[in-house]
């Protein structure tokens, strides 16, 4: 399968090394799609014989490199997905709330949101804000 993007190229534009736990986290956090834990990584690249430790020193470089986006759900567990070219122009700031189910804790990305630029903080004006939305996923509600 041909892939959409240089992995390689976007690892060392962020100014790390190209290794291959790097590139397998990226693919795979692409494919998904979703923030993903650093439970559901590992055991998703527990064939490639890498210990957990070493996929989560490299979700914790990528996203201090900028490629992952880290946030938590309220659940105190960190979610890693990767991170979407800004956006936002400061006049037009937006953010992807996160949908979070109720009942089975799973969490999916919503569409962009506009965020408003009057009289709020500084960071809703920048796109720094995390938008949590709560419900019942259609899983659970079958
Ligand atoms: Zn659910
Ligand atoms: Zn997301």
């Amino acid at each position: 399968m041909a892939e959409p993007v240089s992995w390689d190229q976007r690892i060392r534009g962020a100014g790390l090394r190209a290794t291959a736990p790097r590139r397998a986290v990226l693919r795979l956090l692409s494919a998904w799609a979703r923030p993903a834990t650093h439970a559901e990584v590992s055991e998703a690249l527990a064939a490639d014989s890498w210990d957990r430790a070493t996929v989560y020193r490299n979700l914790c470089d990528l996203a201090e490199a900028g490629l992952l986006s880290r946030s938590d759900m309220g659940d105190h567990v960190w979610r890693f997905e990767l991170s979407r070219p800004e956006a936002s122009p400061a006049d037009h700031p937006s953010a992807h709330p996160h949908f979070v189910c109720n009942t089975c804790g799973a969490v999916s990305c919503l569409p962009d949101l506009p965020l408003p630029i009057e009289h709020v903080p500084a960071a809703v004006r920048a796109g720094r804000v995390e938008v949590r939305v709560h419900g019942i996923c259609d899983g659970c509600a079958a």
